[in-house]
């Protein structure tokens, strides 16, 4: 068997179409505009990228984006004080703080002081709560846009057999719960489990989010199986040469041997181009949502879990 090849990107450019829409039906038929704001703290390299990513995207959209950018070294006070600006700000809908923090900044008490009906990355311990009770709450990005995919290439995932290799508060946990709102029968394997290649043999889904370089190989997974990607790794690719610095160029490869899984899988999730592009789509239709939710407007459909 070949795989059908999961197109994240192009999903995720229908997602944002999608919001788009929804923001200029909000500014034409109520006078809103969504706004998104991001806090970054500190200058690490990837996560300048990513924010500097999630500002043009939520411009193209046609949302405000509102950037804070605060030194290393800011004082856990500072940063609360800017939540808390933030999150009486009737302009801003969505609060996302760009994780990792430096270390000297507790990275709990922060996301539970942005105000959970902004909590766009959904890492606050209500939205934690309702999510894990199947309540309406804000989904974290990643595992909405996992959802997404597999229900766009399944319709139902009722009574399927989901594993989701990975226990992380940010995609293992939530990816969990949702496949069992959606009524999977859901197993997390994680860093200790016994017989792992046997567990997921057992899935008609696979979620794999454990950040190792193509770990799960081909025979792991059952004949037809989804295979959703969420890893991203960077490896050494000798192939491609050397940089001028004379070190040898990386290309970037998921947690499952692609090509091995794709040739038993039904259909898969490629790395990159898979999931990645559907978290920054699920992070502008939170906003939509959370600035629905704001104005007592209904919510857009599809968008949400
Ligand atoms: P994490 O380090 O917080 O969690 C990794 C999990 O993997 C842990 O729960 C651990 O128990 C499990 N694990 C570790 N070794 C294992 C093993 N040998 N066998 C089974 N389980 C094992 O990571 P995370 O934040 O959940 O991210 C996981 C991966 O997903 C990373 O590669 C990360 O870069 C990627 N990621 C991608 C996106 C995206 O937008 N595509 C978003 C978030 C994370």
């Amino acid at each position: 068997m070949t795989a059908k090849i999961i197109d994240g990107k192009a999903f995720a450019a229908t997602v944002r179409g999608e919001v788009a829409e929804h923001v200029a039906r909000l500014k034409e038929e109520h006078g809103l505009t969504p706004g998104l704001a991001v806090v970054l703290v500190g200058e690490d390299p990837a996560s300048q990228v990513y924010v500097r990513s999630k500002g043009k995207m939520t411009a193209e959209v046609g949302m405000n984006s509102y950037e804070h950018r605060l030194d290393a070294d800011t004082a856990e006070a500072e940063l609360l004080a800017l939540i808390k600006r933030l999150n009486a700000d009737r302009d801003v809908h969505g609060i996302l703080v760009q994780l990792p923090l430096p270390k000297h900044l507790d990275e709990d008490l922060v996301i539970n002081a942005i105000d959970p009906e902004k909590d766009v990355d959904g890492f606050h311990i209500s939205n934690v709560g309702l999510l894990g009770t199947g309540q309406k709450s804000m989904v974290p990005c990643t595992p909405l846009g996992c959802l997404m995919m597999l229900r766009d290439h399944h319709g139902s995932l009722s009574g399927m057999d989901a594993v989701v290799i990975g226990r992380s508060n940010i995609v293992g946990k939530p990816m969990a719960q949702l496949l069992l709102g959606d009524s999977c029968t859901v197993t997390i394997a994680h860093s200790r489990t016994k017989d792992l290649p046997q567990v997921v043999r057992r899935a008609d889904i696979v979620v794999a989010a454990v950040g190792r370089p193509e770990m799960v190989p081909g025979d792991w997974i059952k004949p037809g199986a989804t295979v959703i990607d969420v890893g991203i790794n960077r490896i050494g690719a000798p192939e491609k040469g050397t940089n001028e610095d004379g070190s040898v160029k990386t290309r970037l490869v998921g947690d499952c041997h692609f090509e091995s899984c794709a040739a038993v899988a039904g259909a898969i999730t490629p790395v990159p181009g898979g999931v990645g592009p559907m978290t920054i789509a699920c992070l502008l239709a939170n906003t939509v949502t959370a600035c629905c939710r704001a104005n007592g407007l209904p919510e857009p459909e599809g968008l949400t879990a």
